[in-house]
């Protein structure tokens, strides 16, 4: 089969490959020349995988102040609401989007088109954007986890866990949320952190943590070093720096970022300086016609939603002067 030939492929359905692809369409790109391929069957599959059900979305997040430069917007809003602000976005601009479908190479043909293969089939297209997020690949520990005790040692929040001891390591907005989740699901909640002050924490966030601290709910351990994780009949034993006992918890949920998937990005010929990729103006990438959006855009530690949306605009722009203006005026 001929590969499908498109204008602008773009990898992810998360905030940042649903804005640009909306970006496109409201810039006059017509949709059979806009194709977003996202790898589970919903879209923003990181958000529901990874958010608390009761999560407030914050529109300032992370230190992202929201600055609004393009079609899509969010403000505080609830979880299940800017997950319906995503599929409304989808179903209004009447987008084209494969679902089930993983990326599995990006290539740069002669022709400086770039050829685009998935685990079901290959496209054609002269820009491509990468929107694939860090979050997929969380962050695990130096130290190695017992395979026996995969049920029980968690990187998202797809496990019910209730009534139950649990261990969160990490300092940031994520490990916060989790743990306050977490207690409100009536567990009992240790908190363990290498730093002594939450200064990367959203204030908010920060505040809640606290007060909980302060109400005896979650116990922190600040200046926290996990030395080690082994089995137990009960759950993981957990080790710490300058403590001879261990103490054993039914589960572990570890916060500790995700991490840019370099070898899929360095495999398209994408040059990195130290750990994070050389991105250029409009968030191009050192190859001509390939882009970064969202996450992958904005250091090691991601992004936010609404940095996602205002890369996406001020991407766009950028792809029609320099290489749709025909396309877009022809519409
Ligand atoms: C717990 C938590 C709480 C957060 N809270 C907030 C908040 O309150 N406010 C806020 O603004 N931000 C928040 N964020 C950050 C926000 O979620 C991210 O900045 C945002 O999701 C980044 O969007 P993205 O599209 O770049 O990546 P992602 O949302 O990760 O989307 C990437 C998409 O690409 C798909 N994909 C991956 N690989 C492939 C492939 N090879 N082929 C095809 N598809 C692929 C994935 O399935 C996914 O759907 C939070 C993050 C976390 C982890």
């Amino acid at each position: 089969m001929m590969p499908e030939e498109l204008e602008i492929l773009i990898i992810g359905g998360g905030p940042a490959g649903i804005s640009m692809a909306v970006e496109a369409r409201f810039a006059g790109i017509p949709k059979d020349k806009v194709m977003v391929i996202e790898k589970t069957d919903r879209i923003c599959w990181s958000i529901i995988t990874q958010y608390p059900d009761n999560k407030l979305v914050t529109a300032n997040y992370k230190g992202f102040t929201a600055i609004h430069h393009g079609i899509m917007r969010i403000g505080d809003i609830s979880k299940s609401d800017s997950l319906s602000y995503f599929n409304n976005a989808l179903f209004e601009n009447d987008m084209n989007i494969r679902y089930n479908e993983t990326v599995a190479r990006i290539g740069l043909a002669d022709d400086g088109k770039f050829d685009v293969v998935t685990d079901k089939g290959e496209y054609r297209a002269g820009i491509c954007v990468v929107a694939i997020g860090i979050l997929g690949k969380p962050n695990r520990p130096e130290y190695p986890l017992p395979r026996t005790m995969r049920s029980k040692i968690h990187f998202d929040l797809t496990a019910p866990i209730a009534d139950s001891d649990v261990l969160v390591v990490g300092g940031g907005d994520t490990a916060a949320e989790r743990a306050i989740y977490l207690s409100q699901q009536n567990n009992s909640v240790i908190l363990s952190y290498r730093g002594s002050d939450f200064h990367r924490m959203h204030p908010d966030n920060r505040q809640a943590l606290l007060s909980l601290e302060t109400a005896e709910k979650i116990t922190i351990f600040r200046n926290s070093i996990i030395t080690g994780v082994e089995r137990s009949k009960t759950g993981p034993r957990v080790a710490f720096a300058g403590h001879d006992q261990p103490m054993v918890f039914h589960h572990i949920v570890y916060c500790l970022g995700g991490s840019t998937p370099n070898d899929f990005l360095k495999g398209a010929g994408i040059e990195f300086e130290g750990e994070t990729p050389v991105i250029k103006d409009g968030y191009e990438t050192n190859i001509p016609g390939l882009f970064l959006a969202g996450d992958l855009t904005a250091g090691t530690s991601g992004g936010s939603i609404n940095w996602a949306f205002k890369a996406a605009h001020e991407s766009i722009k950028h792809i029609i002067e320099s290489y749709l203006g025909d396309t877009a005026a022809g519409a």
